[in-house]
């Protein structure tokens, strides 16, 4: 498969070898299936298509690992938000905005702050604590202590959104009757990761979590769990990914990096057990995979090529709000504490919309492709008529270029091909006399004539029902 050099015991005192990399396979059509794999999955690299098709960027000025949404990018970004939020409405989720960074407090008190550093960017000090220190020549180490221990006040890029929605939750007073509570928000957040382990949209050190949390009485959980998990699927089936496993994350028994008590995680575990069991879909249970406050659900997704991946999070836990001190009042009069759930179903925008790029070898729904109509008018003649055109689905929404090149049609047909654009509209003379389009589909070919009223109903309707 591949060579490359190694010293002798991995000595470089010693002679340099010629490593080989082989891989072998029960037979030859096993060995051929993973061949084409491999070929297809280079062919469907998000890095590549991400630029070849003017997605996104990443610029060694700004950094490693942070992704630069260029407008094609940020068009496929955006239908995919819109489509969520729908979906959020008919939910009943409110939506919150929230800073990019909080207190050191706030992270103490979640229990992210001090643990967890080593994935998370070094906490910011208050300008006048580094002032402060600067005039007492005080060392790194000092202010690293003081932050850690909170002698100083410092600020952290946040590594997660639920503090500030627990925060959003506890401003006003509730009653039961006004639960569940469901706040979301594409909260941004930032993580550390080692360089090497950065690559395109999937391993990034800041990233957007279409981000939620659900904050319910201990009876409504199932059924909150349950409409998450109904969440996740229908995202997961609009976008033709119907092959997915689901994986129940547990703690380890034997463990001390868990925050809350055995008997609250016994509940949260049992809940989720309970909603995954109504899936009826395959699912497994790991121990020691659950994050530190609570147990979840994850969706496995296997794409096209057979590889998986990690997608949408169902949390549940008790454990933030008894940390935060957070309270209802219920049926009884008395102050109960709420149950909260985290959930994100496409995980991160960046590493989702990577997969959703290999996934769809670049070649979007029309729904969510950036530009959604090519018009080509086959000379100068006609280009009246293809602004004409334009301007019609234009005012309709609908995406658009026209292609004013002075090029043959075959080579715009080729251009906007390559482009993945799924619609093309070639207006030559007949066209242009008799109100008509020639229609092209990147995958179809060639669909003949229509009206170009007849074109616009036909695509408005399939953006709309988000057809694959
Ligand atoms: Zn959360």
């Amino acid at each position: 498969m591949s060579v490359s050099s190694s010293f002798y015991l991995g000595d470089e005192k010693k002679g340099q070898l010629q490593r080989l990399y082989g891989t072998a396979f029960e037979s030859k059509e096993l060995l051929e299936d993973h061949l084409n794999r491999l070929e297809e999955a280079k062919k469907r690299d998000h890095r590549r298509l991400g630029k070849e098709l003017g997605l996104f960027h990443i610029d060694e000025m700004v950094g490693q690992g942070l992704i630069l949404w260029k407008p094609k990018g940020a068009l496929v970004r955006r239908a995919l938000q819109e489509f969520i939020t729908e979906e959020l409405d008919k939910q009943g989720y409110s939506q919150v905005f929230t800073p990019h960074i909080g207190k050191l407090d706030l992270y103490r008190t979640s229990g992210h702050f001090p643990y967890y550093q080593e994935s998370q960017y070094p906490a910011i000090a208050e300008r006048d604590v580094l002032e402060k220190l600067a005039d007492e020549d005080a060392t790194c180490a000092n202010l690293i202590n003081g932050l850690s221990d909170g002698t100083y006040e410092g600020y952290l890029l946040k590594p997660m959104n639920c503090p500030h929605h627990i925060k959003i939750f506890a401003s006003d007073h509730h009653s039961y009757r006004d639960l569940p509570v469901r706040l979301a928000e594409f909260g941004t957040v930032y993580r550390w990761e080692q360089s090497g382990e950065l690559g395109g949209m999937t391993r990034v050190r800041g990233f957007t979590q279409d981000d939620a949390h659900l904050f319910c009485t201990p009876d409504q959980v199932a059924a909150e769990v349950t409409g998450c998990l109904d969440l996740v699927k229908k995202v997961l089936s609009t976008l033709g990914m119907n092959e997915y496993r689901v994986r129940l994350s547990l703690r380890d028994p034997e463990s001390d990096k868990y925050v809350g008590s055995p008997e609250n995680w016994d509940k949260a575990e049992a809940a989720l057990r309970e909603a995954v069991q109504t899936l009826g879909v395959e699912y497994t249970e790991e121990l020691g995979e659950a994050a530190f406050y609570g147990p979840k659900i994850d969706f496995v997704v296997k794409d096209v090529i057979g590889r998986d991946w990690q997608l949408g999070t169902v949390q549940v836990d008790y454990n933030l709000p008894v940390r935060f001190g957070l309270s209802y009042v219920g049926a009884d009069n008395a102050q109960h504490v709420p149950v909260m759930i985290h959930r994100a179903p496409f995980g991160s925008m960046e590493r989702f919309t990577g997969l959703l790029i290999e996934h769809f070898e670049g070649k979007f729904p029309t729904w969510l492709a950036p530009e959604q109509v090519r018009i080509l008018p086959i000379s100068e003649k006609t280009l009246e008529n293809a602004e004409a055109a334009a301007a019609k689905l234009a005012d309709l929404g609908v995406r658009l270029t026209v292609d004013r090149s002075s090029d043959k049609i075959g080579a715009k047909i080729r251009n906007a091909r390559l482009d993945r654009v799924p619609y093309m509209l070639v207006i030559g003379q007949r066209e242009a006399e008799e109100g008509t389009v020639s229609v092209r589909h990147r995958d179809k070919d060639d669909l003949g004539v229509k009206s170009l009223e007849d074109f616009i109903a036909d695509i408005t309707q399939e953006i709309r029902s988000r057809g694959l």
